[in-house]
């Protein structure tokens, strides 16, 4: 690199700011002098990796987790070189190898630190600690400002700054500040204190049955011996397991597999019928269709679903806005049960709780929460026209994120929101962006300096929320990027 390359500065350090450098640095034609501006201490572990609960595992087997989709056997590698497994028997199962997430976060910590001075374009990536608070265009450069008050100039800015604050849902607004109520168990220590004050004899509730409350639960059953817990949803959907892939479609496969499964052709059973538009009706008819027939065939039903999943990217953006907005408000839930499946290790502990008593879930609608003089909390729920009411010792809430909530102000994407430079996209759960990525913003006029990737594009490309879709996403992204630079 030498000091006229072109500055590359990418906003925020988790999966998808590590992914972005080490491809542009591993693929980019000229050396780049590459930033990455994240206020924690390590790159790659963003949100969910930078945890040290044991209990809390990636949910995919390791060859889909690579920060490199060009280089599937990476992580593999690395698991060798540093011999994690010794440390960590139980991450293995009879068909793969389901991390935990801390590890998971030094591994690509790691990875960036491989590649920060010695990759294929001569290009150099540095970690710069800090926040950025606000985003500007000037004719040929982006000015970015950070907390600090200092600011930076960029040639080209990639914004990966994750998901929104988790929400907490209207009926827990007063309730926040209750020593009993856990409102984000993804952010801070707030977990973890209630683990400490819980009782064998404790009842706790957990709002929410997907991921983030198997997680939880998981937590809880390892620090709380003997608590009982109960977690609820309106459809009280679990997440469904893991399975084993499909050995023979695994063996010999390239080291771009991956890119070349979700960059594949749409499977043509998907496709409407002539002159037809794209509804979710006939996509739901086709992948039930398919299904039918592979578990006819003794095939699993995930394989069919996974085929449509991984080019989801493709036939989204297809569908219209109010078939977008019919899938998010009706099937959604049901996508994400058969999408977000749990590692085997979480799956197994959760039976083990279930057959001994400790676990429950239910169909039930939280309809009131009262917080009581004993410190208790009195809680209402409604199923099936009937009231139920009971009495807990803590409740968590486990609803995700606020995707479709007003964007907050004080953070970046509120800032460029205000001055134009970002929208909301139209199905309201994130960003607009072009095909490349490019930003659109309130005008409907994109950015050429300014791209966005990872879970904030989920409204344009359908599902760019596990690692190996933005994995891919950023590989698809990145020419268009070099162009611009060069
Ligand atoms: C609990 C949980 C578990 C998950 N498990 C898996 C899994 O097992 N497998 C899988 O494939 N996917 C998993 N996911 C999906 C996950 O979204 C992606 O894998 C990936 O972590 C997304 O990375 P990201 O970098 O876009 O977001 P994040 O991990 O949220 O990182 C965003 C980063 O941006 C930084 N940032 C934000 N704003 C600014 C700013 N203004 N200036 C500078 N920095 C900023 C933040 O500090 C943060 O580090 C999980 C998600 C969650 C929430």
């Amino acid at each position: 690199m030498n000091s006229s390359s072109p500055r590359l500065v990418i906003v925020g350090g988790g999966f998808t700011g590590a992914t972005v450098a080490v491809q542009a640095a591993r693929r980019s034609p000229i050396a780049l002098e590459i930033v990455v501006i994240e206020p924690n201490a390590e790159l790659g572990r963003g949100l969910p990796y930078r945890g040290g609960d044991p209990d809390h595992r990636v949910n995919g087997p390791i060859a889909t987790h690579s920060i490199d989709p060009l280089d599937t056997s990476h992580v593999q590698r690395w698991l060798e070189r540093t011999k994690l497994l010794v440390e960590d028997p139980d991450a293995q199962c009879s068909f793969g190898t389901f991390l935990r997430r801390s590890d998971y976060g030094r591994y690509l910590h790691e990875s960036v630190l491989e590649f920060a001075n010695k990759n294929e374009s001569g290009s150099t990536i540095r970690h710069r600690r800090s926040r950025v608070s606000q985003i500007h265009l000037t004719s040929n450069q982006v000015v970015l400002k950070l907390q600090t008050g200092e600011s930076l100039l960029a040639d080209s800015v990639v914004l990966a700054f994750g998901n929104p604050a988790s929400r907490v849902p209207p009926i827990l607004q007063d309730l926040t500040e209750y020593p009993c109520v856990v409102s984000s168990p993804l952010a801070g220590d707030e977990l973890q204190r209630l683990c400490a004050q819980i009782s064998p004899a404790s009842q706790v509730a957990v709002m929410g049955t997907s991921l983030t409350a198997a997680d939880v639960i998981s937590t809880l059953l390892r620090q709380s011996a003997g608590a009982r817990i109960t977690a609820f949803s309106r459809r009280g959907l679990i997440p469904h397991r893991q399975r084993p892939p499909d050995a023979q479609a695994q063996a010999n496969l390239p080291q771009t597999w991956l890119v070349d499964r979700i960059n594949g052709p749409v499977p043509s059973y998907l496709y409407p019928g002539p002159g037809s538009a794209w509804t979710v009706r006939h996509l739901c008819r086709a992948m039930r269709g398919r299904i039918q027939n592979h578990t006819r065939q003794g095939m699993p039903w995930q394989k069919a679903f996974d085929e449509a999943r991984d080019v989801v990217w493709q036939f989204w953006p297809l569908l219209s806005q109010t078939e977008k907005q019919r899938f998010i408000r009706r099937l959604r839930v049901w996508y994400d049960v058969a999408r977000f499946r749990l590692p085997p290790q979480t799956a197994e502990s959760l039976d083990k709780a279930v057959t001994a008593g400790r676990l429950s879930f239910c169909a039930q609608s939280l309809v009131e929460a009262k917080a009581l003089n004993n410190g208790r909390l009195k809680l209402t729920f409604r199923s099936k026209g009937h009231d139920i009411v009971k009495e807990f010792d803590a409740l968590i809430n486990c609803t995700g994120f606020d995707l479709g909530g007003e964007v907050d102000p004080q953070t970046l994407a509120g800032t460029m929101v205000q001055s134009g430079l970002l929208a909301r996209d139209e199905s309201g759960i994130g960003f607009r962006v072009d095909e490349n990525c490019r930003v659109v913003g309130f005008s409907g006029q994109s950015s050429p300096r300014i791209r966005l990737a990872g879970p904030a594009t989920a409204g344009v490309f359908g599902d760019s929320l596990g690692a190996m879709f933005i994995a891919v996403q950023a590989h698809r992204m990145l020419p268009s990027l070099f162009d611009d630079l060069t």
